[in-house]
């Protein structure tokens, strides 16, 4: 009789967890080991913020299995507080230590997971190591944070990120007094600019302090505060502090193995989750993976990627001729900051540049659901092409309703290669409650053709030099949020005061939203004007909460 295939984890959450039980379902009889630094194994590290800030009641909702369940549910031999310290390639066997007592022993394997993910990032800044400084990595980190909301009200989270933002949210609906500081000129710098003007809108709009484009200098604790000193000279007081400022893979057991990484430390593994040894496979955080659109290298650090990967790892393990390979990572990623929401998926126009892709990019806006059903809430949509053959290789989306869904389907899209006259023809869910005849994707896909057939031209960069700006708003509107420097033409009354425009000039259309301005436009291109249309329109250009005043510089 053949003996039991024995599978040692190491890294008992997201990719490890998923390894494990699906290792478990394709075979009854493999030996799986869990080894777990921490004292949780298989929680919900994506729900912490939200029992910080309470909307999660209950702590144990995100403990969701523990030892025993697993060994109840799946017959595993999970070991927390035990960390894999060395692994003796030549001898397939690993060093765990019991972090309780302090004893070591040498397990075998035949198959081995490395699934350690990745630690927060702590920069060497003066002050760092005051007992007032967190990350939130694992539930006990949790735990230390909701202490020290009970011990005081002044919370600066540093980092804008998707975390940042989700603790900025949720420190604030737990009552305290919240500050945000980031590095980049923008909020959620994984996404476009312009589209995350509306998150910092709503921020402010709930009196989070929004510090951008500066950086912490040190921490300075004095006798009523932390103090967090920024480069730029300002001085935010705290009773606490939460860094968000990115993760490092947790690789030095697979660099001191001689597992071959990346440049920034992952693990670097194949489309079957295999290392540079045959027999060590890694996924999760940990790991530098195909990314799906080019097939370029990647590390995204995200909860859908780990645990499919983890899974893809156990087939290859258990039944190799019948795995399938992993498609890359796309990028995937949404966030809730009060009412509104902002996603990305795939590649961004800023990410497209700096690889010196050739791109092109439209913003639209429109509704979730018909406008005249009751409920409707503006949505804007950025999609993002590759000009070379008008293939969708990203977009992303802000408002309050309907963010997932739009971004769910470009994210299928992008993977079945659709270009942007499919997206013209995707046929979505409609009835008015729901969507719209024309959804908001059809609009991208309409506007990205109209721009590529030479239907319009757009003017996206400011400032528009000697260029005459039309509103072409509705006349109450305009008189209402007055847009300087332009003329006001209602789009209706367009056709009939084109005497009104000096032929000489290049025209902008702008409206509201980019629709009328593109409606303009086509009127005044085919009355013979050099005319652009402002893309995205005032609403994806200029806070919402502001008067219309577009920058000039
Ligand atoms: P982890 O889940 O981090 O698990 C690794 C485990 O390995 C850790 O518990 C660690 O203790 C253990 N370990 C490390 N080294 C050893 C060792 N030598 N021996 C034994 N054990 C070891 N992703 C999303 O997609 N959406 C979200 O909304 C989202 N929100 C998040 C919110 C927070 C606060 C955090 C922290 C992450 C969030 N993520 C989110 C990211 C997501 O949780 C991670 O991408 C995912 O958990 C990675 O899985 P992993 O298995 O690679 O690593």
């Amino acid at each position: 009789m053949s003996q039991a295939m024995k599978i040692l984890v190491i890294g008992g959450v997201a990719a490890g967890a998923s390894c494990a039980a699906r290792a478990r379902r394709l075979c009854e009889t493999a030996e799986i080991t869990v080894l777990e630094r921490g004292p949780d194994v298989s929680f919900a590290n994506c729900g912490l913020p939200y029992h910080v800030g309470g909307e999660i009641p209950t702590r144990d909702l995100l403990a969701v299995q523990t030892p025993a369940t697993l060994k109840g549910l799946l017959n595993l031999d999970v070991r927390t507080r035990c960390e894999a310290v060395r692994i003796d390639r030549a001898g397939k066997r690993v060093e765990a230590k019991n972090l309780v007592d302090g004893s070591s022993e040498w397990l075998s394997y035949d198959k081995l997971m490395l699934s350690p993910g990745a630690a927060p990032i702590r920069p060497p800044i003066p002050g760092i190591d005051d007992a007032r400084v967190f990350t939130l990595r694992s539930l006990e980190d949790m735990d230390r944070v909701i202490a020290a909301t009970e011990a005081g009200m002044r919370a600066v989270a540093i980092g804008a990120g998707f975390i940042g933002l989700e603790m900025a949210d949720q420190l604030q609906r737990k009552g305290l007094s919240v500050e945000l500081v980031e590095l980049q000129k923008q909020v959620l710098p994984q996404l476009d600019a312009k589209m995350t003007m509306l998150l910092e809108s709503e921020l402010r709009h709930h009196e989070i302090g929004v510090t951008l484009g500066d950086g912490i200098e040190c921490f300075v604790p004095t006798p009523d505060a932390l103090e967090c000193h920024l480069k730029s000279g300002k001085v935010l007081k705290a009773d606490f502090v939460v860094l968000s400022m990115g993760v490092k893979p947790d690789t030095q057991i697979a660099r001191d193995a001689g597992l071959t990484l990346g440049p920034r430390g992952h693990i670097v593994v194949d489309h079957f989750q295999r290392t540079s040894d045959p027999d060590i496979y890694a996924a999760g955080d940990a790991v530098e993976t195909a990314e799906l659109v080019f097939g370029d290298r990647i590390a995204l650090p995200m909860g859908g990627p780990a645990n499919r990967q983890g899974r893809i790892a156990a087939d290859h393990m258990l039944r190799p001729g019948a795995a399938q390979p992993y498609p890359g990572s796309l990028g995937t990623a949404i966030v809730r900051v009060f009412d509104v929401a902002a996603g990305v998926t795939g590649w961004t126009e800023k990410r497209m540049r700096e690889a010196n892709k050739p791109c092109a990019s439209v913003i639209v806006n429109d509704h979730q659901h018909a406008t005249y059903f009751p409920g409707a809430r503006p949505l804007t949509l950025k999609l993002v092409w590759d000009t070379r053959d008008g293939r969708v290789v990203g977009a992303q989306a802000t408002g309050s309703e309907g963010i997932d869904k739009r971004l769910d389907v470009i994210a299928a899209s992008i993977q079945g290669k659709a270009t942007i006259d499919d997206l013209c023809h995707l046929e979505l869910a409609y009835a008015p409650p729901f969507g719209s005849a024309k959804d908001i994707i059809n609009l991208a896909g309409f506007a990205a053709t109209n721009l590529r057939d030479g239907l319009f031209e757009q003017a996206g960069e400011l400032p528009f030099g000697d260029a005459q700006i039309v509103d072409v708003r509705p006349k109450p509107v305009a008189d209402a949020f007055p847009l300087t420097g332009s003329i006001n033409i209602p789009f209706p009354t367009l056709r009939a005061n084109l005497d009104k425009l000096d032929r000489s000039k290049p025209v902008i259309t702008v409206c509201a939203f980019g629709k009328m301005s593109y409606f303009a436009a086509r009127v005044l291109a085919q009355s013979g004007f050099d005319v652009k249309s402002f893309s995205g329109g005032i609403k994806g250009n200029i806070d919402p909460r502001s008067p219309a005043k577009l920058p000039t510089a």
